[in-house]
């Protein structure tokens, strides 16, 4: 089995500016990229779950997001020597989509993420700045929950 950190992404790995999508915006907090560089080092899987309503909100595209994601990845292995190994979101919002398992604060993305990495919950860490990302990370059966201000 394999252990991981499961990182919010806006206001926990990037400044939440708002819906971000434009590449131009994206600013990492500061040391997250170092945190992020250490757990991969002590051998946990480094995935994001993160909530991305913008999408069904039509104020940026699926391949957008997923463009903004590689050029995260890209920063970090460039600048840091590391990287992120897997993204899982939620493109949806119950007023416009309808209810999904997906959307934190439901823990459907971390048991997406459970499943494909064959994760031992119990021996993962999940990294937030929101009550939902906590909610949702206990309700998966991740035990350790950390608020990102607590740790940089
Ligand atoms: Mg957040
Ligand atoms: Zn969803």
């Amino acid at each position: 089995m394999s252990k991981a950190v499961f990182f919010d992404r806006d206001g926990t790995i990037n400044v939440d500016t708002g819906y971000l999508h434009e590449p131009e915006k994206l600013r990492f907090i500061k040391g997250v990229p170092e945190l992020i560089q250490r757990y991969r080092a002590e051998g946990y899987l480094i995935i994001v779950i993160t909530n991305q309503s913008g999408i069904a909100r039509g104020l940026y595209t699926l391949k957008q997001m997923e463009q903004l994601h590689a050029i995260m990845n890209d920063r970090l292995r460039r600048e840091f020597g590391t990287q992120i190994d897997a993204f899982y979101y939620c493109p949806h919002l119950p007023e416009i989509t309808g209810e999904c398992r997906c959307r934190k604060p439901k823990p459907g993305l971390f048991l997406d993420a459970m499943k494909d990495f064959n994760i031992d919950m119990s021996q993962s860490i999940s990294i937030g700045d929101s009550l939902r990302d906590e909610q949702a990370s206990r309700a998966a059966g991740v035990n350790h929950f950390y608020y990102i201000h607590n740790l940089i």
